[in-house]
C-alpha cells in the first residue's frame, strides 16, 4: 500500500467498534402472516413454524430488523461518516458480498425486537475482479425481551468499478468453429483452401454437412472429393435482427447449392446484402476474417 493509502486505512480502522444502529426496535413483532409469507416464498413446509406453538424461521433472523421501504431513521452518525470517507476516495460502488448468523434461542410469535448494530471490522484495501476498496462487516445483535436471541453479519464491498477495455480493445470476434473428430477434416480441408464434401464409402451419396456415418445407408466409410466451388444461391435470409457481436446487419446468410449437388450455408459476399437473388451464380473463395479464422464464401457471379 502506499502511503495515501496507509493514512486512509487508518481513519477507516478508527471506525471499527463505532455503532451503526444503537437500541433500534423492529418495525412489527415476529408475527404469523411475516412467517406465512417467507414459509411460501422460500417453499418450506417445516411444521415447526406452524400452528399454535409456530416459532419463526431461524433464517428470518434479519427480516424483523428491516425497515421495509420507508427504512429505518437515525442512523449513527459513525455510519454515514465511514460511507462518506469511503465515497471521498473514490469507492463509490458497493455490494453486498455474505452474511453469516448464529442463532441463540428461537423466536416466537408476539416477541418485540431489539437490536444493536457495530461497524465491527473494515478490511484493508482488496483488489477483486469488480474493482479495488475495502471491506465493510456489520454485526447486528437482535435481542428479544431484552435477551439476544441471534447475530447477524452482514458484508459489503465498496469499491472502485475497475476501468472497462476500451471499446477498441473490446471488438467482438467471429465465434469460432466447433471442431471435433466427425469435421476435423473438414476444417483442415479449409485450412488448406479446399472445400472437402463427403463421400460415403459403401454407397457412394455425397453428403454436407460432415456426419459420423451416411445418412443413405448407415455406413461409417467415407472418403472425400474437393468441391469444384461453382455454386448457385439456392435460397437466402437478410439477417435485420437480433444481431450478434462481430455481425454487422444486415447481412444475407445464403443456402448454396453446390455444383455437386450438396448445399451449405454461408455468406454471400461481393454484392449488397438486398442484390442477392435465389439462381443467382457464386463461386467459392476463403475469406481470411481473424489471424487464425478463415472461412469458406461465395462470392456473386463467379461465373466468369
Ligand atoms: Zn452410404
Amino acid at each position: 500500500m502506499s502511503g495515501t493509502d496507509d493514512a486512509l486505512y487508518e481513519r477507516l480502522a478508527a471506525f471499527e467498534g463505532l455503532p451503526a444502529a444503537t437500541a433500534w426496535t423492529g418495525k412489527d413483532p415476529v408475527n404469523l402472516p411475516m412467517i406465512r409469507h417467507w414459509c411460501e416464498a422460500m417453499g418450506d413446509e417445516h411444521p415447526a413454524y406452524r400452528g399454535p406453538d409456530a416459532v419463526a424461521p431461524p433464517t428470518m433472523l434479519q427480516a424483523w430488523t428491516m425497515g421495509g421501504l420507508s427504512g429505518h431513521t437515525d442512523r449513527s452518525s459513525a455510519y454515514e461518516e465511514l460511507f462518506a470517507l469511503l465515497d471521498g476516495a473514490g469507492y463509490t460502488s458497493v455490494v453486498a458480498t455474505d452474511c453469516e448468523q448464529e442463532y441463540l434461542r428461537p423466536l416466537r410469535p408476539g416477541d418485540e425486537i431489539g437490536f444493536d448494530t457495530v461497524i465491527e471490522s473494515v478490511s484493508p484495501r482488496k483488489t477483486t475482479k469488480l474493482g479495488t476498496g475495502h471491506f465493510v462487516t456489520t454485526r447486528t445483535d437482535v435481542r428479544a425481551g431484552g435477551e439476544l436471541a441471534g447475530t447477524h453479519r452482514f458484508r459489503i464491498l465498496k469499491y472502485a468499478p475497475a476501468a472497462r477495455p476500451s471499446p477498441e480493445a473490446e471488438k467482438p470476434r467471429r465465434p469460432r468453429p466447433v471442431i471435433n473428430r466427425d469435421n476435423a477434416g473438414f476444417w483442415e480441408g479449409v485450412a488448406g483452401h479446399r472445400l472437402l464434401i463427403q463421400r460415403c464409402g459403401d454407397c457412394a451419396a455425397l453428403r454436407f454437412p460432415w456426419l459420423p456415418g451416411c445418412a443413405d445407408c448407415g455406413s461409417r466409410e467415407w472418403d472425400t472429393v474437393e468441391a469444384s466451388g461453382v455454386g448457385t444461391v439456392f435460397s437466402y435470409v437478410v439477417m435485420h435482427h437480433p444481431s450478434f457481436p462481430a455481425f454487422e446487419p444486415p447481412y444475407a446468410v445464403g443456402l448454396i447449392e453446390l455444383a455437386e449437388g450438396v448445399r451449405m450455408i454461408s455468406n454471400v459476399v461481393g454484392v449488397p446484402y438486398d442484390k442477392v437473388r435465389i439462381g443467382m451464380p457464386v463461386r467459392l473463395e476463403f475469406l481470411r476474417v481473424d489471424e487464425e479464422l478463415e472461412l469458406p464464401v461465395f462470392r456473386a457471379g463467379g461465373e466468369d
